[in-house]
């Protein structure tokens, strides 16, 4: 009955396909390089996209929704986009399918071929610039704040559950503004929101930073990242937003007339997050016995199990539990009271471990006598008696006591496993021994980087907003370096 998870030392990443199945988040589907999210980790999902949703809106931002099908001609009007995503693209060819003459079977009709291919999208920016030519002729139409919620495809080679999928859901923001000041400015906002929203709903800690020129998204003169540490010592890009200049306005003509009367292309930003966050957010805090959810994003934040051997004490413990599910839901807690009499006690407290529920509460006929409850938490696996009157007052009180709990150990987890280091020896050492961020001097050219990540798999995450400014110099060359930037093994 009790589920075996592979434990994280023994094989990380097959603990972590394990845990995404067991807990019952998701599976692979017939499609090569497709999941199935399951209910329960589409609820979580949902939880993440309510408070962006909140978030964005609250910026200023507006929803709305653009075709899936990108015609190749406007996929290519902007060329190192097209080049960053050509090697990726899912491209529709025929419209129709037909019975084979032979009776072989269904085939793609060849008198059904497209005059123009279309690309499913694997992001949105050109089908978008084409629309806001017609939304935008004057200052007036400026700024253009949109968000929309979707799915994209990119075909990438080697899948793993949420973290890197050929399809995936995200939300991707397109604006459109009439200085550069305010696009970078609209570019870094969108940061500091992913940021907020990581740190304060997923309790993962993240490095803001910017991507170096290799790394920089297809198209874009700045990306902004966030990058979070995972509990193998792996780096993970948890959300990238894009300052992308003129570049889309130029490509697909996009002017507008100033206060002046004059004519200037628009300024540009993109910014997404995607399904990938709920692979960062169980990596992060899960561990050997399942998943382990912030209670900010718990479908379920409190499980009630009752104990009983008959139906008198059935009834009995459940009058009291209902009572309890009352209060607690008065007080906003996310509550199940799990009356299934087709399982057994002990199933559903391994269930409700397996699936990272906060915090359980088990009810029995003795607590029934002595007026107690049974509390487990399931961040720290522990177990106390809290009596009637201070129930409710306790469980609230956990709610932001877990929450805070898993940050701060997540944080204390990368800050011992950030090293500074002013060897390419050290460099090596470290990445070896024990991972994580490693902060170091580099000369700024893409040559040393590639040189880097061909020797030691290790990539440059980002330099960080906030890193020191002193100088230094390159591990590799030796050459002067402005300050330390972030390197790290990533998924
Ligand atoms: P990009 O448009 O490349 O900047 O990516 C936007 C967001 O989608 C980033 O937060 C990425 O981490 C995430 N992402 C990119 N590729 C994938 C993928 N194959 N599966 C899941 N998430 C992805």
């Amino acid at each position: 009955m009790a589920k075996n998870l592979t434990t994280r030392s023994e094989d990380y990443s097959k603990w972590y396909n394990e845990l995404v199945v067991q807990a019952d988040l998701a599976e692979n589907s017939g499609v090569r390089g497709c999941m199935v999210i399951k209910p329960y980790g589409y609820a979580i999902w949902e939880k993440m996209q309510a408070e962006l949703d909140r978030m964005f809106k609250e910026t200023g931002h507006e929803n709305a929704y653009f075709p899936l099908f990108i015609p190749k001609s406007y996929f290519s009007k902007e060329a190192s986009h097209v080049d960053g995503f050509a090697k990726e693209c899912a491209v529709v060819t025929h419209y129709r399918l037909k019975n084979a003459e032979d009776g072989s079977g269904i085939i793609v009709d060849p008198d059904a071929k497209l005059e123009e291919e279309l690309i499913v999208r694997p992001t949105s920016e050109t089908i978008i610039w084409d629309t806001y030519r017609k939304w935008v002729q004057s200052y007036r139409d400026l700024p253009l704040l949109i968000n929309q919620w979707a799915n994209v495809v990119r075909w990438e080679m080697r899948t793993r559950l949420f973290l890197r999928t050929a399809e995936f859901l995200w939300q991707e923001g397109h604006t459109a503004h009439a200085t550069e000041k305010e696009a970078i400015a609209e570019a870094e906002q969108m940061m500091h929101v992913y940021a907020d929203f990581v740190e304060n709903y997923m309790a993962v800690p993240v490095i803001k930073g910017v991507k170096t020129e290799s790394e920089r998204f297809a198209g874009a003169l700045e990306t902004y990242c966030i990058e979070a540490l995972m509990q193998d010592g792996k780096a993970l890009q948890a959300g990238t937003s894009h300052f992308l200049g003129q570049n889309f306005a130029k490509a697909f003509d996009v002017k507008f007339a100033t206060k002046e009367g004059k004519q200037e292309y628009v300024w540009a930003t993109s910014w997404g997050v995607s399904t990938r966050l709920m692979g960062a957010l169980v990596m992060t805090h899960s561990d050997d016995n399942g998943l382990v959810i912030p209670p900010k994003l718990a479908p379920n934040q409190v499980v009630i199990v009752p104990i009983y051997r008959n139906d008198e004490q059935f009834d009995a413990v459940s009058e009291v539990a209902k009572e309890l599910q009352k209060e607690l839901r008065a007080q906003g807690v996310r509550v199940k009271f799990d009356d299934r009499d087709t399982q057994k006690p002990g199933w559903k407290f391994n269930e409700y471990e397996m699936k990272g529920v906060p915090v359980r509460i088990a009810i029995g006929p003795k607590d029934l006598e002595n007026g107690t409850f049974e509390v487990a938490r399931r961040d720290t696996l522990s177990k106390e008696i809290i009596s009637k009157d201070k129930i409710v007052a306790t469980v609230v009180g956990l709610m932001d006591e877990i929450q805070t709990n898993l940050y701060t150990k997540a944080v204390s987890y990368r800050t011992n496993h950030t090293t500074e280091v002013d060897t390419y020896e050290q460099f090596k050492e470290v990445l070896e021994a024990k991972g994580g961020f490693i902060s170091a001097h580099w000369d700024g050219t893409t040559e040393t980087e590639e040189q880097i990540k061909n020797e030691t798999k290790a990539t440059i995450r980002c330099i960080p907003l906030d890193g020191k400014k002193e100088a230094g110099s390159c591990i590799i060359t030796g050459k002067p370096s402005k300050g330390r930037v972030l390197f790290a093994k990533a998924y």
